[in-house]
This record gives C-alpha cells, sequence and structure tokens, in this order.
C-alpha cells in the first residue's frame, strides 16, 4: 500500500529549522495544566501534541504543574491529572515538576529585575492600574510609583514577602512601556500578595507570581525549548520574550501558539464543566456525556482513538471547530476489529418458537468477530423462547420491511430460518408475544434448500439471558439552539440520557467487567460502565452507535 504523504505541521517546520540552524541541540516539550480541574479532551490533544514531538525529535517531555495560584488548586486534581495522563500514554518519565518548587528563583528573578532598575513596587489599587493602563486607543499613564527607586523598591518588595503588607495593598509590576500598542507590555503586574495557604508550600510564601511572569521562568528553568500554547497567549508573547531577557536565560524557549480545539454540542472549558457538575446536570466531572478525559475513559474511549482523533485534527495556527461526529468516527473505527460482536436486546418482546422442543436448550457457535477471525467464537444458548427487538416485528409492514411479519421467513443470525405464524396483543393493542415455526434444517444460519430470506434479526434466549441496564447518550448541549439561553442558563439537551432497565443479553455479558466494550450487534458499541456497574451486574452504556453519515475531511 502506498503510503500517503503527511505534511509536516508548522510547529514541526519550527523545530526542523531550530534544530537545522543548531539552535537547540535537543528539543524539550512540557504539558503545563493547572490543577485547578479535570482535563478535557482539549488537554488531550495538547498533551498527544507535546508528548508526540518529543518522541518524533528524540527529545524529553516534562509534567510540570502549574500551579501558582492557589485559590482554585487542589491535590485532588494533580492526582486526576496525572492518571490521565498516563492513561493516554504520554509517558513524563522523571521528568515531573511542580512551578511552585521554583518560587525561590522566581523570586531572585523578581529582585535582579528590581535591581536592573526593570521592576517596581506599585501603590495603585486594581481599579486604578486598570484606568491607568489605557485603552486599545489610547495609551496608558505611568504610575505614580514608577519612578521609585531602586532601594525603595528592594525594600518594598522584600516587606512584601515578609508579609507586612494586606492583600491588594502592593503590587510588583515590570517597568516596560505605558504607551505601547500591546497592553501586555504596559507595565504588567508580576507578583501580587496573597495571604493564602498553598497546597505545597503551606504559608511559606503570601506573594505569588502572575502567570505571564511564572511561565517563562518555569520553561527556562528546565530547558524547554518549545512551549506550545494556544492562541490566545499570542499577545502575551512579547511579554514572554521580555521576561526570558531580562531575567537573563542563556538558552531562551521559544512560544508558539496554535488553535484551541473546541468541538460541536459539548463544553470543554472547566468553568463550564464545573457548573454542570455543580447543578447536578450530570452525575461528576466523568459523566459519560461529558468530554473530560475521565468521560471519555468511562464512555469507552481509548487511547487509541483519541490519538487518532488528534491526528486527523492536526494543528492550525486558525480557531476552528471540529464535529463531533469525527471524534466518533475515530472510536468506531478502533473498535471495529477489536470488540467482540455480541447480541444484546435492547427494546424487548418476546419470540416463541412453537416448534421448538420445551424445555430444550442448544448451543450455536457464533464468530466473534466476522472480519476478525483472531478473534475466534463462542457458544450462545439458544431455546424455545427468545427475546427480539421490537422494532422487529411489524403486524402490517410498510414496503421493503423485510424483518418479522405475518407469514414472512427470516433468519435469526446465526441461528435458523424462522417463519411468523401469529402474534398476540393486550386490551391496550400492544404486542405481548409473536408466534414462529422454525426450519431444523436451517441451523446455523444457513438455507438448506437454496430458499433466500431478507432479513436477520438478533435475538437473545429467554431462559439463560442476563437482564440489565444500558443506557443510550446524546450530546448534552443542542448547538442548533446556542449553547446558551438568553437567561444566561445552558441549553442542555432533555433526552442526552435515556436508561433502559428491562433489556436481555447472551449471559457472556453479565460477566463484563468495568471498561469492557463489545458491539451489540445493530445497536452499536457499548462499555460497562465504571461507576454504575458491579460484579455480575454490568451496567452498559453506549459509546456510540454503528452508522454515521460522517466524513473524514480531506
Ligand atoms: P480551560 O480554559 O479549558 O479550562 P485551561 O487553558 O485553563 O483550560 P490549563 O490547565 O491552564 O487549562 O491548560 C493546560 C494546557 O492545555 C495549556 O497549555 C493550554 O493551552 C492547553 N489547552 C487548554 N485547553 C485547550 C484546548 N481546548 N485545546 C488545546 N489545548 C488546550
Ligand atoms: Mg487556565
Amino acid at each position: 500500500m502506498e503510503k500517503e504523504v503527511i505534511s509536516r505541521n508548522f510547529i514541526e517546520q519550527i523545530i526542523d529549522k531550530d534544530l537545522a540552524e543548531g539552535k537547540y541541540e535537543k528539543i524539550c516539550t512540557r504539558f503545563p495544566p493547572e490543577p485547578n480541574g479535570y482535563l478535557h479532551i482539549g488537554h488531550a490533544k495538547s498533551i498527544l501534541l507535546n508528548y508526540g514531538l518529543a518522541q518524533e525529535y528524540n527529545g524529553q517531555f516534562n509534567l510540570r504543574f502549574d500551579d501558582t495560584n492557589p485559590t482554585k488548586e487542589k491535590m485532588e486534581f494533580v492526582e486526576s491529572i496525572q492518571k490521565d495522563i498516563e492513561w493516554l500514554g504520554a509517558d513524563w518519565k522523571d521528568h515531573l515538576y511542580f512551578a511552585s518548587d521554583y518560587f525561590p528563583q522566581m523570586y531572585e528573578a523578581a529582585v535582579s529585575l528590581i535591581k536592573k532598575g526593570k521592576a517596581f513596587v506599585c501603590d495603585l489599587s486594581a481599579e486604578e492600574i486598570r484606568e491607568y493602563r489605557g485603552t486599545l486607543k489610547e495609551p496608558g499613564k505611568n504610575s505614580p510609583y514608577r519612578d521609585r527607586s531602586i532601594e525603595e523598591n528592594l525594600e518594598l518588595f522584600e516587606r512584601m514577602k515578609n508579609g507586612e503588607f494586606e492583600d491588594g495593598s502592593k503590587v510588583l509590576r515590570a517597568k516596560i512601556d505605558m504607551s505601547s500598542p500591546n497592553i501586555n507590555m504596559r507595565d504588567p503586574v508580576i507578583y501580587r500578595i496573597a495571604h493564602m495557604s498553598h497546597q505545597r508550600t503551606g504559608d511559606k510564601w503570601c506573594i505569588y507570581p502572575m502567570y505571564d511572569f511564572a511561565h517563562p521562568i518555569e520553561d527556562a528553568i528546565e530547558g524547554v525549548t518549545h512551549s506550545i500554547c494556544t492562541l490566545e497567549f499570542e499577545d502575551h508573547r512579547p511579554l514572554y520574550d521580555w521576561v526570558v531577557n531580562e531575567v537573563g536565560y542563556e538558552h531562551p524557549p521559544k512560544q508558539i501558539e496554535f488553535a484551541k480545539l473546541y468541538l460541536t454540542n459539548v463544553v470543554t472549558g472547566k468553568r463550564y464543566i464545573k457548573k454542570l457538575v455543580e447543578e447536578g446536570t450530570v452525575d461528576g466531572w466523568d459523566d459519560p456525556r461529558l468530554v473530560s478525559i475521565a468521560a471519555l475513559k468511562r464512555r469507552g474511549f481509548t487511547p487509541d482513538s483519541l490519538k487518532k482523533f488528534v491526528e486527523t485534527v492536526g494543528v492550525a495556527k486558525a480557531n476552528s471547530s471540529v464535529d463531533y461526529a469525527q471524534l466518533e468516527f475515530c472510536i468506531r473505527d478502533d473498535l471495529k476489529m477489536k470488540d467482540a460482536r455480541m447480541m444484546a436486546v435492547l427494546d424487548p418482546v418476546k419470540l416463541i418458537i412453537d416448534n421448538y422442543p420445551d424445555d430444550k436448550i442448544e448451543y450455536v457457535e457464533v464468530p466473534n468477530n466476522k472480519d476478525n477471525e483472531e478473534l475466534g467464537t463462542r457458544m450462545v444458548p439458544f431455546g424455545k423462547e427468545l427475546y427480539i427487538e421490537r422494532e422487529d416485528f411489524m403486524e402490517i409492514p410498510p414496503r421493503k420491511y423485510f424483518r418479522m411479519f405475518p407469514g414472512n421467513e427470516v433468519r435469526l443470525m446465526n441461528a435458523y430460518f424462522v417463519k411468523c405464524t401469529g402474534f398476540e396483543k393486550d386490551e391496550n393493542g400492544n404486542i405481548t408475544e409473536i408466534h414462529c415455526t422454525y426450519d431444523p434444517e436451517s441451523k446455523g444460519g444457513n438455507s438448506p434448500d437454496g430458499r433466500k430470506v431478507k432479513g436477520t434479526i438478533h435475538w437473545v434466549a429467554a431462559k439463560t439471558a442476563f437482564r440489565g441496564e444500558v443506557r443510550l447518550y446524546e450530546n448534552l448541549i443542542d448547538e442548533e439552539k446556542g449553547v446558551y439561553n438568553e437567561d444566561g442558563t445552558m441549553n442542555i439537551n432533555p433526552n442526552s440520557l435515556t436508561v433502559l432497565t428491562g433489556c436481555y443479553m447472551e449471559p457472556a455479558l453479565g460477566e463484563a467487567k468495568a471498561y469492557d466494550s463489545f458491539q451489540f450487534v445493530r445497536n452499536g458499541f457499548f462499555c460497562a460502565d465504571a461507576k454504575l456497574s458491579s460484579p455480575g451486574a454490568p451496567v452498559f452504556g453506549r459509546i456510540v452507535s454503528l452508522k454515521s453519515s460522517f466524513k473524514m475531511p480531506k
């Protein structure tokens, strides 16, 4: 087969050039999560991109917690993030770092800026700083504290560190240019006072560095060469470069921005997921309708499917939304050869074979996956009373309906030909049972005399069936209507979860363990829900249906 030539993405082109010019000998990338929530599919993209580049170039990949803002951070998230990254298969080896470990170096860097006359302590309030900053059209004004002497700044900054001042009463600002067309360069705040306990450093510090100051220093200390972040930081790059130059790192890292991943009909932002969790719309950060990594794992997505998804999405410089169907395409593609194809009847109605021996149970041999012989076969019990899908029978069939209706012969998948002889209804007109006769000569579902049937339906033997719960999902957000209603509430799809409690399945499915996934023939791919299943009582959730009109974009 001819190998497809994939053009190198723009980040690879930058790296190729840097290496060719001898700018770096070995590349180093990092994933820098703030431990303030669970990771989502957007983060997966960033993780796989950074890890993938490090692997591709024989470089190093760091996991660094960007824990410089203790307000929202928790150890719980530090742990869940590591678990999720491990599951994705990105191996940081022993390169696990915490930005909070660099607080002493960051403090020293700030002192060195003060000594160079490049930073000053400012007493303006947050609101005044905003007023002085100017607008996109108008330049800002210098702070009246801008010309404090170096000695005074050194003393005040040390006293800030020592806890002598209240939160918000003073900040340390870089001294750059209040008339810069880039607002980020208008004497940005680089340290603030916050008398807050930090999850790792406790009460050691009461001043904390701001992201734009901390991040380049973290990268530089670790020897990161290519610091890949999302597009909204593009305007911050001049400040990033200013910090690494003024602090004076020998091998300055380089910031490269790429477009965030957005998916249609889902929410990715931590804030929104948090809101859904807190309002009880979903059953936790790992609710299978969400796209946090924990949720995707619980839903039955595989690391391979996410890798494929990220690869097919590519890296771009312009923001755009990716169709959720593209993610579904990738998981379908991954599971279709791997998963056993089992029979489960989600909306059951009884089928009785009148000419079949009353108490007989026989076993029919069924291939686990007819497209992958390596998965072997299994024996499935068959008997006189079966369950079939309610939609596989019609009293009065429309044209081109080839499944069961009175007088019609169909194939029970891998078992026998059966001919419908009648049915019964309750007083409300609901079909309660269907009757048929079978042809003993058609065992295996093969025609004994060359006669053909057009319909093949799946079934489960009533006597040996596992009766259990199956959950069907739809997108949580109805994007056609917009993510938000006018009153600011979210536009939740009322049908995002359907719980089916009386489903009948092959007995083998009763043994399924958490995260086991299967194709339920004709119904889709399903996974045993890790949170809802218990031994001997799995609850299955649909990962994805079988069909889609989605075509992978070229
Ligand atoms: P969110 O705003 O979605 O909660 P975040 O950007 O606050 O996410 P961080 O922990 O600060 O989350 O980000 C860690 C890394 O993941 C950053 O490098 C960030 O650029 C990247 N990242 C976050 N969201 C996306 C996304 N949707 N697509 C690609 N990368 C992302
Ligand atoms: Mg963030």
